[in-house]
């Protein structure tokens, strides 16, 4: 048996639900967007404080295309004061698709029967991060179907085994996990087998709906899926992702469900959650979804922007599930993670680079199939810092985002230093020389940029310590 919903959810009033469908209704139907109002409610998030349910739902509610600008502008400015110009990357790992749920969404979903499923064993787990570290990652997440396969045992194993991978210079430096619930036991395996964030997305915060989509298995029980985070924090993780999958109800429904999920968290733990995730549905084999609640190109800016706004100091990732040039676009209302030279299939990155895709060979269509030296190009060319950093993680400074965003100075005196050690990393190791010569460029306007203190030295020195060869070095 892999859990008791029951036990858990009567026995701690922390994991009861928390999300009230009528509440958050009457805060999109009453909110008005009153002009003088909005613009406050965009200056409290620039002066760093946290949008209550209300405000966001003004915001929400905004239909005046000027105020819409504002709002966006916001976004921006918020991401550029506060965050700089640094970008994490990352890539996913999927470790197996057996599943025994029904998403009517997902690739995976068990009635799903010409999928050919896949476990990793130990050895293609290996060379799949082995693949990885080759191409200069060092974060990574691990994703896995919901199985009884798929034990918390299993699970702490894997992420055992891709710490163990060294190959020339490199290795994985962080291993996240998207994997289904836990219980308590569970979520303490895990944790001690050391993985970084723990991400899981309600997909949909709105119950009638959730339950609509959900067709069979396990994830059915919306609350235990809801109250997951809590188990995850009752057994010590308190770095947690969340993330709604956009498309399936009102994204402004689900904007709200994500601000009250943090409230929650905020108010019985006092921690938010370190990253949140706002995937947009993709095809998929047999997608079967109804289309009235796709969100638009343009709707999707808004509530990156509003959600930038909403929850000043959380991280916001934006994966290669949109293509390209619309990453370009919404980078700049503030994301601050992004994966590169995604392959979703199973084994995939042992066999190089994916020309075309297979619906039945990967959760969804992916987008965005640049390889992570492309990727890593255009972050230079267009002034981004390409961040591989897991200081804070490996220091156990947790809340890294809150530190960022709350104690004056974080950013100068650890993130970027800290990014521009990993790129020159990467450069040393991973980059065409041409790519090579114009980070180094890159990392010297940057370090000019830095205020004239001792850490200035001390970073020209560790950088110059990188080109002789050693690596690992962070402030
Ligand atoms: N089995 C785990 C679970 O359900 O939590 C792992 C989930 S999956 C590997 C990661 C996420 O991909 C899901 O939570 C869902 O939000 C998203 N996803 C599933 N199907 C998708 C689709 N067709 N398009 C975009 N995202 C999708
Ligand atoms: Fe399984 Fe997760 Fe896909 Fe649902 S979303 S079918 S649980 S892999």
């Amino acid at each position: 048996m892999i859990y008791s919903p029951e036990k858990y959810r009567i026995a701690d009033k922390r994991m009861q639900p928390f999300i009230d469908a009528d509440e958050i209704w009457d805060y999109i139907n009453n909110a008005k967007a009153d002009k003088s109002r909005v613009r406050e409610v965009i200056q409290a998030s620039l002066d760093k404080k946290r949008l209550s349910l209300e405000e966001t739902a003004m915001l929400l509610n905004v239909t005046d295309p000027e105020l819409i600008e504002e709002i966006k502008e916001g976004a921006r400015t918020l991401k550029e004061r506060v965050y700089g110009e640094r970008i994490v990357l990352f890539a996913p790992l999927y470790v197996g698709d057996l599943c025994t749920n029904n998403c009517q969404y997902c690739g995976f979903r068990s009635s799903n029967k010409d999928v050919k499923r896949i476990t990793l064993n130990t050895e293609e787990l290996k060379a799949e991060a082995t693949a990885l570290v080759d191409q200069g990652h060092k974060r990574l997440i691990l994703v896995y179907g919901e199985h009884p396969k798929y034990s918390a045992d299993f699970i702490a194993e894997t992420v055992k085994v891709v710490y163990g991978v060294k190959h020339g210079n490199g290795e994985i430096r962080r291993v996240n996990i998207n994997a289904a619930p836990f219980d308590i036991p569970g979520f303490r395996k895990v944790l001690d087998a050391g993985i970084g964030t723990y991400q899981i997305f309600q997909e949909t915060y709105h119950r009638p709906t959730y339950e609509k989509v959900h067709l069979g298995g396990l994830k059915r029980n919306y609350e235990w899926r809801l109250t997951a985070l809590d188990r995850a924090q009752e057994a010590g993780i308190d770095d947690v992702g969340i993330g709604a999958l956009f498309g399936l109800y009102d994204w402004r429904f689900e904007v709200m469900g994500l601000v009250r999920h943090v409230n929650h968290f905020e108010a019985v733990y006092n921690v938010g959650p370190h990253t949140i995730s706002f995937p947009r549905i993709q095809n998929a084999l047999s997608l079967d979804i109804s289309k009235d609640h796709l969100v638009k190109d343009e709707d999707f800016i808004r509530l990156v922007s509003i959600l930038r706004l909403a929850v000043p100091y959380t991280g916001m990732i934006l994966t290669a599930r949109e293509p390209a040039h619309t990453r370009n676009q919404i980078l700049r209302f503030g994301v601050s993670q992004i994966d590169g030279g995604t392959n979703l299939e199973l084994g995939g990155y042992s066999k190089g680079k994916q020309e075309t895709q297979d619906l039945s060979k990967g959760q969804f269509q992916i987008n965005d199939n640049r390889s992570l030296s492309e990727i890593m190009d255009e972050l230079i060319n267009k002034s981004y810092i390409p961040s591989f950093c897991t200081a804070c993680y490996r220091l156990g400074r947790t809340g890294e985002h809150f530190m960022e965003f709350s104690v004056p100075g974080f950013i100068k005196r650890y993130c970027t230093p800290n990014a521009l050690l990993t790129m020159a990393e990467y450069l040393e190791d991973y980059a065409s020389e041409e790519t090579k010569e114009k980070g180094y460029r890159l990392i010297d306007e940057k370090i000019a940029e830095l205020s004239r203190d001792q850490r200035v030295e001390r970073l020209r020195n560790k950088i110059g310590q990188i080109k002789t060869g050693q690596r690992d070095l962070y402030f």
